[in-house]
């Protein structure tokens, strides 16, 4: 696998301008030049046959994205020719995740299905004209006339049909009168072309299927490739962008349109989005729905929209990531830790802090007032004046995290441990004085320590300096909440790479999904609103699940990390 890191062909990119790539190029050019009027026009052309995913992110951010630059617009087409695969639940989340992305087609939502009768009368007229004809084989006949790479293929016994008869058979098969598969409609090109796209293509199948637009109206489709470049002309497309793997269909799209004398769109290509650790692939994502490997298409793990939506992702960190790993027209692969980062680097601006608990250990001040409950003062993002201060109850039990304590603290290990001092953010340094322990199975159950007053931060004595700063939150104002810990859903880079008898389904992570149910987060979070992030501080990124989450029982998934350093230290020290 063909890997890097900052994405071929991107320059060093600051977020701030988008990076010029060839595809940019070619643009600018054909406007200097007076092409296609001086217009640009770019459309995203999905099959409504799964949820978007990451990779199609790249091609909206480039499509939109090219065509608001150069002062142009982008149509968002459907590219519905295909009844069994497609539904409207599809058609509703590709619009849903294109527009939270950012991006505005305004009117111009269009369907390939709309444009039926249009190529129906494309197909006609390539059948008078004696391009097309109307061929008895089945699939596998033709597949098998078809020939290999290196073997020519054969002329298929009814490619010399009359027009008359070609015209009759292929309204015939319109009307209905023909199982599935029986005939088909093929382009009749040559048989010998060393494309074997060129080899007499088919262009209309029998499927006798209810379309969700069209309904029972057609028991005929366009295949893909004689439906999508004709669609391209029909919205006067000026640049189809599309990746790599139609590069070879390219002689085909242009055939069609050169024997039709219809616009001719230039077609572009560039690679498609992989990404470490996953797979981008509607089949793949679909069955991993299907088979109950995650919980549907917006499962927070997943690299769809909705997916990473859910888990916490913001348009803006999407669309620096797309910026940032460019375009190219060699096939690479991204680290997924550059879509981290993208996430981290905006929610660093914008997340509030607040402080939760995900491992709770109870703390007990032993010289702190019974009924004492102080109001201590809080930044709410040190990134950002503007976001203010918030005030946070402190008392005499508290929760810290069960990691920042050790009894028996290893050498290095500088946070709370018997008879040691560390700093609660916003209040005072406590020691510990005491471990006590369930009688039953020796584990802790609380750690008794002392404050001193004096180290209020904040206050003109607090600069006494202890070496860790430690969160937490107060146990009587504390609320409960399960927290989601996610990891890749592939235990390897490659997900594809796996042993002879197996396949990709046997490099998936078992522990993907962590469920924290006993955590505790600051009470300003009363009033979290599904969808919103902050920093728990020390801890990462955290966003309330838009699903499951309520204001009796709220739930968060963790979007991503912080760096950790002292996990860095273990395991460098573990070796
Ligand atoms: P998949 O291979 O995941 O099933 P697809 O290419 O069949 O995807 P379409 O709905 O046809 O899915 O894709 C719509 C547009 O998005 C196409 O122009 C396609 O080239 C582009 N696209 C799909 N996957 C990627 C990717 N990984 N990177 C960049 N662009 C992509
Ligand atoms: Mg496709």
């Amino acid at each position: 696998m063909n890997r890097n890191l900052a994405g071929e062909d991107a320059k060093a990119s600051t977020g701030e301008t988008a990076p010029s790539h060839f595809i940019r190029n070619i643009v600018a050019e054909d406007l200097s030049q007076g092409k296609n009027e001086g217009r640009v026009h770019t459309r995203f052309p999905p099959e409504p046959n799964g949820y978007l995913h990451i990779g199609h992110a790249k091609s909206i951010c480039l499509n939109f994205g090219l065509a608001a630059e150069f002062g142009g617009v982008c149509n968002l087409r459907f590219d519905d020719t295909n009844p069994s695969k497609e539904d409207v639940e599809y058609v509703e989340s590709i619009r849903e995740d294109v527009r939270w992305l950012g991006f505005d087609w305004g009117s111009r939502e269009y369907y390939a299905s709309d444009y039926f009768e249009q190529l129906y009368e494309f197909a006609l007229q390539l059948i008078k004209i004696g391009k097309a004809y109307v061929c008895d084989l089945n699939a596998d006949e033709i597949r098998e006339y078809r020939g290999t790479l290196t073997e020519p293929g054969r002329n298929s016994p009814f490619r010399d049909r009359s027009t008359v008869e070609n015209l009759d058979l292929f309204q015939r098969m319109r009307a209905g009168e023909f199982a599935d598969g029986a005939r088909t409609l093929r382009a009749k090109i040559d048989m010998a072309s060393p494309n074997i796209n060129m080899r007499d293509p088919v262009m209309y199948r029998v499927l006798h299927a209810v379309h969700h637009r069209t309904g029972d109206r057609w028991c005929i489709y366009p295949t893909y490739d004689f439906a999508h470049g004709q669609s391209d002309s029909i919205e006067s497309i000026t640049h189809s962008i599309c990746t790599l793997e139609f590069e070879d269909h390219r002689p085909l799209y242009d055939w069609f349109l050169d024997q039709l004398g219809i616009h001719h769109p230039q077609q572009v290509e560039f690679a498609r989005l992989n990404l470490t650790y996953t797979v981008l692939s509607k089949r793949k994502l679909l069955q991993l729905v299907q088979q109950s490997y995650v919980t549907g298409w917006d499962d927070p793990r997943m690299p769809t929209i909705a997916g990473i939506r859910r888990r916490g992702y913001t348009p803006e960190a999407i669309r620096n990531f797309c910026d940032r790993i460019g375009v190219a027209k060699r096939n690479s692969t991204v680290d997924i830790a550059m879509l981290e980062h993208s996430l981290r680097e905006d929610l660093n601006k914008r997340a509030p802090r607040v402080m939760a608990v995900l491992r709770p250990v109870k703390v007990v001040i032993d010289n702190y007032p019974e009924q004492q409950v102080e109001e201590l003062e809080a930044v709410n993002n040190p990134e950002d004046a503007s976001m203010g201060r918030r005030r946070v109850p402190f008392s005499r039990v508290l929760y810290i995290e069960q990691d920042d304590f050790r009894e028996e603290p290893p050498k290095g290990f500088f946070r709370l441990s018997p008879g040691r001092e560390v700093r609660l953010r916003y209040a005072y340094i406590i020691k510990c004085v005491g471990v006590v322990k369930d009688p039953q199975n020796g584990e802790i159950t609380e750690l008794r320590c002392t404050y001193d007053p004096e180290t209020k931060s904040g206050s003109s004595q607090s600069n006494r300096k202890v070496k860790a700063t430690i969160h937490w939150v107060s146990a009587a104002h504390a609320l409960p909440a399960e927290v989601r810990l996610y990891d890749h859903l592939f235990t390897k880079e490659d997900p594809e790479e796996v042993p002879h008898d197996t396949d990709w389904l046997a490099n998936i992570n078992p522990k993907s999904l962590e469920r924290l149910t006993a955590c505790r987060v600051e009470p300003l979070l009363a009033n979290a609103k599904p969808g919103e992030r902050y920093q728990f501080e020390r801890l990462g990124y955290f966003c309330v699940d838009s699903e499951d989450s309520s204001p009796n029982a709220l739930v968060f998934n963790r979007a991503v990390t912080l760096r950790d350093t002292w996990a860095k230290v273990e395991k460098e020290r573990r070796g």
